[in-house]
């Protein structure tokens, strides 16, 4: 029988993504409810190697539901990947009396967590905050409903242009893994064409199908592209190399960047924080350890954080076969 948890620490890890607050607030909110203190840990495991800690009430997290970012703070820490940093941690952790942590993150941030609990016996529970939706055992991630949203935007306006000058774009987006950005918000923003990093296209497939589209009449075109999309060359090479192919357009290239993991976290992403949130602390007072806290069909689920850190298995085939049907 696993003890009572009476402390538990919550930090924010990797990638900052919008909804990373709500769900916070959640599990700050849940301990209160159930009676169990909260303690925030500033900066991810920067914080807990430094002891960083802060204790928490369910006032310490009002009006932070809309907002995007993490008030907790997120960082990247080398320190944590070593064995001696995590054995910091863990003391840290003894010494503010915690009995278990909550980590919301990607999947360094799961690997992380799973190391420290290996290594020390420390109970751990991850909640999936990242804007890439690429792990494993949860339909959706914190963050991506709002940073899908944000891309589509973006498209939309630069379609406008794209239209007025029979402009070519090529709009990059987050995704170094994942296609699931690109996917949607190409589907969403009726891109013509889009490139993921789990289906190689082909570069000259890529152009036979523009020069198909300026056949049947189309006078400007949107390519989404992931990031780590297979063509094998950056977005500007590939831009160089439509550019010489096609001269009918006149060819653009547009990073988005950074704005896709800012913003006000859409309603999805908020209520969908507020479930894990919850869940986790649940999770914990369960006597589960080592779980994430996912969203499958609807339903609030756990499954061991090694589940969550195996391999996706990409499901794309239909919603490519959409885009295709789509674009014609
Ligand atoms: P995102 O998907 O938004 O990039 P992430 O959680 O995957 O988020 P990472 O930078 O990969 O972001 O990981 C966050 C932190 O987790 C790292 O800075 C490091 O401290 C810790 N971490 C990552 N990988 C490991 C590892 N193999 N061993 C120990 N700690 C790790």
């Amino acid at each position: 029988m696993a003890k009572r948890v009476k402390n538990i620490a919550v930090l924010t890890s990797g990638g900052d993504a919008p909804g990373m607050n709500a769900a916070i607030r959640a599990v700050v909110r849940a301990c209160s409810y159930y009676e169990v203190n909260c303690f925030g840990v500033y900066k991810g495991y920067e914080g807990l190697i430094d002891n960083d800690f802060t204790q928490l009430n369910a006032r310490s997290v009002r009006n932070i539901i809309n907002k995007g970012g993490t008030f907790l703070k997120s960082a990247r820490s080398k320190e944590f990947r070593t064995k001696d940093g995590r054995q910091k941690a863990y003391v840290n952790l003894k010494e503010n009396s915690i009995d278990a942590l909550i980590v919301i993150g990607g999947d360094g941030s799961f690997t992380g967590a799973l190391k420290l609990s290996e290594e020390f016996d420390f109970p751990v529970v991850g909640i999936p905050g990242t804007i890439d939706n690429d792990i494993n055992g949860t339909d959706y991630t914190i963050g991506y409903d709002t940073a899908l949203n944000t891309v589509v935007e973006a498209i939309d306006k630069i379609r406008d242009t794209a239209s007025s000058h029979n402009r070519l774009f090529l709009i990059e987006v987050m995704g170094r893994d994942a296609g699931d950005i690109a996917l949607n918000s190409g589907i969403g923003a009726g891109a013509e064409e889009i490139l993921i990093p789990e289906e190689d296209m082909g570069v000259d497939r890529l152009i036979d199908s523009l020069k198909k589209s300026e056949k049947s009449g189309k006078t400007s075109s949107i390519i989404v592209v992931a990031e780590g999309d297979k063509s094998g060359k950056n977005i500007f090479e590939l831009g160089e190399y439509v550019k010489e192919k096609l001269d009918g357009y006149d060819v653009r290239v547009s990073v988005l960047g950074h704005i896709q993991r800012g913003g006000s976290p859409s309603c999805f992403d908020r209520v969908l924080a507020s479930k894990l949130g919850v869940g986790a602390v649940e999770a914990l007072l369960e006597g589960l350890q080592d779980v994430m806290i996912g969203i499958v069909h609807k339903n609030v689920t756990t499954v061991p954080l090694k589940t969550a850190l195996s391999k996706r298995i990409h499901k794309h085939d239909r919603l490519i076969k959409v885009a295709d049907i789509t674009s014609v």
